[in-house]
């Protein structure tokens, strides 16, 4: 079967009714997912359980285990694009495993930034904080880009047993997910908002933390089951009227993901996969679809489809996007095996490669804009004619003679050569008659 690929570029509009460079700009950039991880301090009942600290930081990218002998065959060091020890804080973590993909939004490049973890790991704690320095700074920039105009748009959603719920609008039941030929998969009906500045929009991301706590509390252990992701879409156009009619346009999703103890269960109990039961569909195909990314033979199917989470991120693995994971663990040795099997996830997620384009948006306000500009360009041109001194009228009026006398002339040449043809044809005849 054919790879199922993400579709080249998630066309989405800026105005009613935009035209769109097709697949955004040509050049796009392949580039690894970014994969960091990050060792949460030891909580309170693992102190008191007085349990054993076995992974140590050994530098900026290495990560040791420290506990007592273990299987043999599990490796004792791993390395990714960074690693954070338990003292480190989440703006570090932002500012060395987030900002730079995040940040890309700004310039039309789709980011998403996940935390992977098994429950109680710190993912929450780490999106919360990455989430407030991002929109912190994508509004630094905006104050410092004042020849811009941008439009943020906030929607979010959360997935829980393949039910996707709408955060921003309690109550609106389940959501259908749809294949829309251009942007490829949207949520039905999801609600999207436009923030009037960073306030507006902290205020919109603090009702999405409410609703999925109103979730956990009526649904016991839900919240290690959930995923959540918090979806801004991030457009800018130069504010000047300009030969540019280019608007940029990407998505940015924070993406807190359900514990990932069960993946590891699911992948015992195998594919008995039914409609309610305990099983993460979602996290289970997540796990499958960047093992699949990440393994040396990407060209089989890739099944995107399996599950929601996956087909709603579908462009962030492995596509049109920039992708940053952070991985959070506990450093007990009670959780060794929980851990191991995180850092085996962000082993294989540092394999994916995805292929991030600007995505520009040109509409046909745009357009139209830009039509009138060049109609402007040519009365003004006009306007120069009318306006112009006595001699350079004299000029214009002796160049429009000469263009006119060269017209004659042509003329006069045509008529010339067809009474040459004539007498020729006469002479024929008369020469004809004398023989
Ligand atoms: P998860 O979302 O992975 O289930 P949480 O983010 O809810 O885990 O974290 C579980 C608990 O640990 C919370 O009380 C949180 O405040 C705390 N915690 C997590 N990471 C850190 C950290 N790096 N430093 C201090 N406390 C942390
Ligand atoms: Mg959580």
């Amino acid at each position: 079967m054919a790879a199922s690929r993400p579709p080249s570029t998630p066309m989405s509009k800026i105005e009613r009714a935009p035209t769109l460079t097709p697949g955004g700009s040509s050049k796009s950039k392949e580039e690894k997912i970014f994969v960091t991880v990050r060792v949460r301090p030891l909580s309170k009942k693992e102190l008191a359980m007085k349990d054993q600290v076995v992974w140590e930081c050994a530098d900026s990218q290495t990560i040791l285990y420290k506990g007592p002998p273990q299987d043999r065959a599990a490796p004792t060091s791993y390395t990714f694009d960074k690693v954070f020890g338990q003292s480190c804080q989440t703006d570090l973590v932002y500012e060395d495993g987030a900002k730079d993909v995040a940040m890309s939004a700004l310039t039309g490049i789709n980011a998403t930034i996940f935390a992977y973890g098994q429950t109680s790991s710190g993912k929450t704690f780490t999106m919360r904080g990455v989430t407030e320095s991002a929109v912190s700074d994508l509004y630094k920039h905006i104050e410092n880009t004042p020849e811009r105009e941008f439009t943020i748009k906030i929607s979010a959603m959360e997935i829980y047993n393949e039910d996707v719920k709408d955060l921003l609008k309690p109550g609106s039941g389940s959501l259908r997910l749809l294949d829309d030929p251009e942007k490829g998969p949207i949520v039905d009906k999801l609600d999207e908002q436009v923030a009037k500045d960073k306030e507006h929009l902290r205020h919109l991301i603090s009702i999405c933390e409410e609703q999925r706590q109103v979730g956990e509390t009526a649904l016991n252990d839900a919240s290690s089951r959930s995923h959540q992701i918090i979806k801004l879409t991030v457009e800018s156009k130069l504010r000047e009227v300009s030969g540019c009619v280019k608007s940029f346009v990407a998505s940015l999703n924070f993406v807190d993901l359900a514990g990932s103890e069960r993946a590891a269960q699911t992948q015992a109990i195998g594919a008995r996969l039914k409609e309610g039961s305990h099983i993460n569909r979602s996290l289970l195909t997540l796990t499958k679809v960047i093992r699949k990314l990440s393994s040396e033979k990407r060209s089989g199917h890739i099944p995107y489809r399996d599950s929601k989470l996956t087909r709603i991120l579908q462009l962030s693995l492995g596509g049109n996007a920039r992708t940053a994971i952070i991985c959070t663990m506990s450093p007990a040795l009670t959780y060794v095996e929980q851990s191991r099997n995180t850092l085996f996830f962000a082993t294989c997620a540092k394999e994916v490669t995805n292929t991030a384009k600007v995505n520009m948006v040109i509409s046909d306000k745009q357009l139209v804009k830009q039509l009138q500009m060049e109609v402007a360009r040519l009365q003004a041109g006009q306007r120069t004619a009318d306006h112009a001194s006595p001699s350079e009228i004299l000029i214009m009026e002796k160049d429009s003679k000469i263009r006119q006398m060269e017209i004659e002339m042509e003329e006069l040449r045509k008529e010339r050569d067809n009474a040459r043809l004539q007498l020729e044809e006469l002479r024929k005849k008369m020469g004809d008659k004398q023989v």
